[in-house]
């Protein structure tokens, strides 16, 4: 997704809409795109920097870890942020940032019953689910302070 910065007004600009999935280059037997990735930001500049927030939306098939189905998951990212020093260029491509931030909030270990939808028929018992789960979010609050160390460092 880029952005040229003379489209940018003075008390920013919101952007609302779909484009082609920024991971289609990544797709594995693990990981496929299921649909063009939704943005709903708010971008502007200030003091020689491009800012933008919002939330990012991405529709995929990701394979169960216990049972090896491909199910339809979203990728969500409610709090996208990026604050990105201007250099000359006159247009920002935001992709790259959209596409960590995704893969950031992939699931770990996926299983196809993770939101309670449907039943895992390579289902593990509940204990060792629950440990599993509880294991991938201190994971991504880990893979968070890395990210938000980069921020500051920028
Ligand atoms: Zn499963």
């Amino acid at each position: 997704m880029k952005i040229h910065l003379r489209q940018i007004p003075a008390d920013g600009l919101h952007l609302e809409g779909e484009e082609n999935c920024p991971l289609s280059e990544l797709e594995t037997g693990d990981l496929h795109c299921a649909g063009k990735l939704r943005y709903n930001l708010d971008v502007g500049i200030s003091e020689g920097a491009l800012w933008a927030n919002g939330s990012l939306v991405q529709p995929v098939e990701l394979r169960c870890v216990a049972c090896l189905e491909d199910f339809p998951h979203d990728i969500n990212v409610a709090a996208f942020a990026l604050h990105m020093e201007l250099h000359g260029p006159e247009t920002i491509d935001l992709t790259p940032a959209m596409r960590e931030d995704l893969l950031l909030n992939l699931p770990a270990h996926p299983h196809c019953d993770r939101d309670g939808s449907r039943v895992c028929r390579g289902a593990t018992p509940a204990k060792v689910t629950e440990a599993e789960r509880q294991e991938e979010e201190a994971k991504r609050e880990h893979d968070w302070e890395a990210l938000d160390k980069l921020r500051l460092k920028r």
